[in-house]
Parts: C-alpha cells; structure tokens; sequence
C-alpha cells in the first residue's frame, strides 16, 4: 500500500502508524434547520462513501428547493435578534465554536480523512487547526467593525447561502460561516455532496454551545439543493467555492438580482523557480505545492516553470522526493497522498493523464508500489515535453499531476505564468529579493507565495482574479464582503 524507500539494499519501511480515534458516525444524518436536525420534506436521502475503501459511512437527507425555503426562513427569523445583538455577545458565540473545535479537533480530522480521503497528518495539522484558527479571527473582529471600516456604518447584509465544495470541507465552512457571523449575518450552508459529514458534525457543536437556532443552517445535497440556494430569494449574499463551469452558472443566475457575490473558482497554478533558488527548499515547495490534499486543491501549483539551465537537476531531484511520497491509507500517520475523492474525479484525471500522453507529453510515474484494490486512488506523477498548448497544461486536473515546463528569462517566465483563463494562485522561488517583488507584482493572480507555497492564515486575504473568480475571503477584505457599508468608503 506505502512505498518502502530502499536503502543500501534494505527495505527500509515505516512501522505502520494508525490513527486509533474513531470518531462517532450516525448511520442517518437530517438537514440542519433552525437548530434541530430534520428529516427533507421530500424524504429523500443518498449515501456518503468513503473513498479509501468504497463503503457507505452514513445516509444523508437530500434537501431540495422546500428545504432551502425552510432554512432560509429560519435564518431571516433569526436574523433580526441575532444581528441586533451586542457584538461582544456574538463574539463569544464565535468564541466557543473556536474552543469546541479545538476540543474535538481529533475527531473531526479522523471524520475529515474518512469522508474526504485525505490524510490524517494533513486534516490534523492544517485543516482543524485553520478552522479554529477563523473562529477565533473572526469572533475578535466582531465587535471592532466600525474600526474596519472607520466612518461607513458597517450593517449585516442579511441571510448568505454559501456553497462550498469537498476538498477542505470543514475549512470551507469555517472561512463562510465565521466571518458572516461575525459580522451579523445568518447563514444556509450547502456542503459538497462527498463531503457532507464534518460540517453536520459542525453542526452539532452549534447545537453544544447553544448558537441561537436559525443563524446556521445546513442543508445537504447535490447540484440541484446548491441550485435550489443560489435561486432563493431571499438570500442576500452568495458565497461559492467551486468549479468556474458552476461559478459562471451561478453569475448568470444572479445577473439581474441584486444581490452580494462572491466566487472562489478553479485555478491552474505556476509555481516559477529561478536557478538562483535554494532547490531543496524549492523542491519541497513544489511537493507541497502540487501534491498537497492529491492535489485537490484549487491553487494547487499545477504548472512548474523551471529555467532552463538547472531543469536536468530539478527534475533528478523532484524525482527522488517524490519517490519517498507514500501513497496510502487515509488514517496511517505515514502517508502523504490519500485516496481521491470520487470515481468520477479519478476518472477525470485518469482521462487527463492519458490525454497528455496522448498528446506526446511525457508521464513520469516514480512510485510504482502496489495501491490497494478497493478504493480511489492515483500515484502522484509529472510530466516533462509539455508546450502550453498541450491539455495538461492548460486544463485544471485536480489531482496529483504536474505539468512541468521551462523558461529562459523572468519575462518569459512571466508571460507563461499569466497565459492561462486562470488567475488564483502563483509561487516564486529565488533568493533575489528585489526579483520576488518585481516578479509577483507582474503576476495575474490573487496570491503569490514567495519562497513557499500553500500558506494559509486567517488575516490573510484569499481569492482570485480572471476565471479564478472575485471577491476575498479572510482578513479584512474577507469581512467587507459580508458588509453593508454607508456612508463613507472603505
Ligand atoms: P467540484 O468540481 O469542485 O466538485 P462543483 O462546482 O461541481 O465543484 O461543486 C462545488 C459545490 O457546488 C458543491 O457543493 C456542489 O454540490 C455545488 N453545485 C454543483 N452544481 C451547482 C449548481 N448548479 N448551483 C449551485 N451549486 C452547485
């Protein structure tokens, strides 16, 4: 199942390390409405799978366009009281969501990895500790709006639907439901349909620290439930996180209502190292960069750019880095690359992969231990001889597989970086100071990591520019855009 990386003639294997933590999975989960957990009106349910090993975890209540409308109304219910009430006090409620994450943080990292595929190491040492991490941002801006925003008058917009896909399904819900909160807002959230399992556990904990029902509702589904929530109307903001094929569905949705929108879209990353860069540095950067979460990350630095005269060493030395990724179990502490979400997403990388082969670029596949048989899974591979116009490296893939290219000069390195519909995310990798700022300032994207890559913090604004979508999530710019402002500009 995990590579054993050998040594001198040795097999040198880990010991095997799971995680004991079993957390506590209902075998039937309601819809999350005005504080109590309901059946749909349509009694309807589907199944939520783990991808490791392809067996049913829960049955999950199918809401639909009742639904929504049910929570909805909840949350304008609540809204009045709850965006009326001393900031302090909605502070504290932020407060204690931040605290009982903490306090349950292993479970729902062991939830996480079940119901996403993702492994452990990374739900429990990114993905629970950034959840909290917003609440606690969040409940700390509550009461200091008005120093936000000095002389605007910052006002709730009212109930936010936000949408959010699988890849950091705890996160997602965080970074839109603290920050809508903190500013006075009530919220109908729609999980990913894969994924639906630790925001309902989320849910729970609202119920534990007696968040006033109807602030938060959660309503799970599919495609047509996230439908069902953009089209309401009483909903004054929508927040998205997802492909840029829905995200443009949702604008032209919305085109004639007035109505707050946010998208968080796909991205087609470059990450650019410059010879003069620490390679070993540069080299992790990329392994986190592209094969982080299997890639399904939507910054995920998908396009390498190497210049030219050091691409022979990059590549012998990502080869070898790569080859120690161990491929594998979800709840082993040992593995870096877990299971693929959904057979329908394998079998869209598994089409890409073949695609660019197909096309006459070549697949470098390192790790060639024997994966488990149930399961989703894809060995974490690159490939070199890629042009700009080859599919790989124009087409979001969303799993573990680079595409790498070089470049002669920064103009050119610049020009490759920004030729793409995209604009979420970028890396540069050189020591020259002066070079990091004029390069990431000519870069058409909403964050570029210098000298790292896939940082995230709560302070720090997150989201991008062209078909990557609009608007910020974290930090101050993350706050304005669940605001009202009057009177002034900000
Ligand atoms: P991904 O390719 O990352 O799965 P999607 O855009 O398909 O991204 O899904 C992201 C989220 O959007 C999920 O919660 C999904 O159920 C929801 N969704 C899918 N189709 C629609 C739609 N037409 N309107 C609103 N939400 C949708």
């Amino acid at each position: 199942m995990t590579s054993a990386p050998s040594i001198d003639g040795f097999n040198w294997d880990y010991a095997p390390a799971p995680e004991r933590t079993r957390p506590d999975i209902a075998s039937e989960y309601g819809l999350f409405i005005d504080g109590e957990f309901v059946e749909p009106v349509a009694g309807k349910s589907f199944k939520t799978v783990n991808p490791a090993t392809g067996r049913k975890l829960a049955m999950i209540a199918q809401g639909d366009e009742a639904d929504v409308d049910r929570a909805v109304k909840a949350a304008r219910a609540a809204g009045g009281r709850w965006s009326r009430l001393k900031p302090t006090e909605r502070a504290k409620y932020l407060f204690r969501i931040a605290r009982r994450l903490q306090e349950c943080a292993r479970e729902l990292a062991v939830l996480e990895s079940m119901d996403g595929g993702k492994p452990i190491r990374e739900s429990r040492d990114i993905d629970l500790p950034l959840a909290a991490q917003h609440f606690f941002y969040h409940a700390g801006w509550a009461d200091k709006l008005h120093w936000a925003f000095a002389g605007c008058q910052p006002k709730p917009l009212g109930v936010c639907g936000q949408i959010i896909p699988w890849n950091f399904p705890l996160l997602m819900a965080a970074w839109k439901i603290a920050p809508a909160l903190a500013c006075g807002n009530t919220v109908v959230l729609k999980p990913a349909e894969t994924t639906p399992l630790t925001a309902l556990h989320l849910a729970k904990l609202f119920q534990e620290v007696e968040l006033p029902p109807g602030v938060v509702n959660i309503v799970t589904g599919a495609g047509e439930t996230g439908a069902a929530v953009v089209e309401h109307p009483g909903m004054k903001k929508i927040a998205f996180t997802g492909s840029t094929q829905v995200g443009r569905h949702i604008m032209h949705a919305l085109a004639d209502r007035d109505i707050s929108l946010t998208l968080e879209l796909g991205g087609k990353s470059p990450n650019i190292v410059f010879a003069d860069a620490a390679i070993d540095q540069a080299v992790e950067g990329v392994v986190q960069g592209i094969w982080f979460n299997q890639g399904h990350v939507c910054c995920a630095g998908s396009r390498l750019f190497v210049e030219e005269c050091i691409v022979d060493e990059f590549v012998a030395a990502l080869r070898e880095r790569m080859a120690k990724l161990r491929v594998g179990d979800p709840l082993d502490k040992n593995t870096d690359i877990g299971a693929i979400n959904s057979t329908e997403q394998l079998s869209r990388i598994q089409s890409l992969v073949e695609q660019g082969q197909q096309e006459g670029c070549i697949l470098h596949e390192v790790n060639d231990e024997a994966l488990p048989r149930r399961g989703n899974w894809h060995r974490p591979c690159f490939f070199t001889g890629v042009e700009a116009a080859h599919t790989i490296a124009r087409e979001e893939i969303f799993g573990p597989v680079l595409a790498i290219m070089t470049f002669r000069t920064p103009e050119e390195a610049i020009r490759r970086a920004n030729s793409t519909p995209y604009g979420l995310a970028a890396g540069v990798w050189t020591d020259k100071g002066s070079k990091v700022f004029n390069i990431a300032a000519q870069l058409e994207a909403g964050v570029v990591w210098c000298n790292t890559y896939n940082r995230f913090d709560a302070a720090s604004p997150f989201g991008g520019c062209k078909a990557s979508g609009f608007g910020r999530e974290g930090g101050r710019h993350g706050l304005r855009a669940y605001l009202k402002l009057a009177g002034g500009v900000a």
